[in-house]
């Protein structure tokens, strides 16, 4: 059996790596081959933090956020947990998230994370002393980063360990590779390049751009969720700081008022920032939509399965959707007979 993944994001290797790894354990002779205009180190989720906590997912329901990022968030544990923490870049930070307006009285995912808790005025009072912007609600808990610059490639040494192929190559019209291709099952996880090879106009970039920068003091992830906010996100040797959301702007370039307004606004909220060795600026854009992609298609000679959209939450989400994805291809293997029913 033969099957292709499409997208070397997180997306994409989370799909490979559990797919690959199921149909090994049972005995299954499967072949699993990566293809990908690009690879980490150039992939949408490698600039950034890779903290836990979904986000930008326009009208993906609830309940499957839910579902999808504790199930991420139950990997980060285990990972983290394992002698591979280092390796795979998982991080456990504590996690400070403020706002000048108010807070979503019900976070949906507060039981995922550790000790969620909701400041109370005065710990809201300490927090405004001597800053001209004054957070009137706010959380506190404990949670996971994995930056994708490592997780990436950590997950792709497990995939090619476990025989996986990686091969960069370019889909331009996924119709037209699906009907001349020779692999049984494809699974679509190409981000925003699926506005262009599935022509899904519902697609639409969400502009990102963050400075990141050496600042070993730092061991707290802070985020000003306000409008006109900032955050301050620590991975293992480096401190992200942000950033940008720019709906339908699709400029990977560094803009310096952009820059201006993250490197100002992150000092106001630490001034020890101001000590910070500049490390660099990056771009990327999120994979926007209405709602996320998990489905199969139906009817078709060949089992498709579309696993993008994913907002601002990539990585938040990566683990979760890859076992749906597992799911699906199972349901679809067992229908057609590939697999044996018992399993
Ligand atoms: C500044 C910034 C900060 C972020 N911070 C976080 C965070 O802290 N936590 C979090 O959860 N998320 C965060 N995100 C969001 C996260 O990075 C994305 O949601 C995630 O990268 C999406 O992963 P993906 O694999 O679906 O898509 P991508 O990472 O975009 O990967 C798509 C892959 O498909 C390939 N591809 C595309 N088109 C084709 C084609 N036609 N043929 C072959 N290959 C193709 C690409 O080369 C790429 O390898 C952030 C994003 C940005 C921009």
């Amino acid at each position: 059996m033969r099957i292709a993944v499409i997208g070397g994001g997180v997306s994409g290797i989370t799909s490979a790596v559990q797919i690959l790894e199921y149909l090994k354990s049972i005995g299954s002779a499967v072949k699993v081959t990566v293809l990908s205009e690009a690879f980490s180190p150039n992939t949408t989720g490698d600039g950034s933090a890779g903290l836990w906590g979904p986000y930008l997912l326009g009208g993906t329901p609830t309940a499957r956020v839910h579902r999808w990022s504790k199930h991420m968030h139950d990997f980060l544990e285990q990972i983290w947990l394992s002698e591979d923490a280092g390796e795979a870049g998982v991080c456990l930070i504590p996690c400070l998230r403020v706002t000048t307006t108010t807070m979503d009285n019900n976070v949906f995912w507060k039981d995922i994370v550790y000790g969620c808790r909701r400041l109370t005025q005065k710990q809201l009072n300490e927090l405004n002393i001597g800053r001209a912007k004054k957070y009137t609600d706010g959380i506190h808990f404990i949670t996971y980063t994995s930056e994708p610059i490592k997780l990436l490639p950590y997950l792709m040494k497990r995939f090619q360990a476990n025989g996986g192929k990686i091969v960069q190559q370019k889909i331009v019209n996924l119709e037209e590779f699906i009907t001349n291709c020779d692999y049984d099952a494809i699974i679509n996880c190409s981000g925003l390049g699926s506005r262009e090879c599935v022509k899904d106009n519902g697609m639409f970039p969400v502009r990102g751009q963050v400075s990141r920068v050496k600042a070993n003091w730092l061991y707290y992830a802070l985020l000003d969720e306000s409008d006109d906010g900032n955050y301050i996100i620590p991975n293992c040797e480096t401190v992200v700081l942000g950033g940008t959301h720019q709906v339908d702007d699709s400029n990977t370039k560094v803009c310096p008022i952009d820059k201006a307004f993250i490197v100002n606004g992150c000092r106001k909220i630490l001034p020890s920032l101001e000590h910070a060795q500049q490390l660099y600026d990056w771009v990327g854009l999120r994979p926007g939509r209405d709602a996320l992609r998990l489905e199969a298609e139906q009817g078709g000679k060949k089992i498709v399965i579309h696993n993008y959209g994913h907002g601002g939450s990539g990585v938040t989400l990566a683990w979760g959707c890859a076992e749906d994805v597992l799911q699906l291809l199972k349901n679809e293997l067992l229908a057609r007979k590939l697999l044996k029913s018992k399993l």
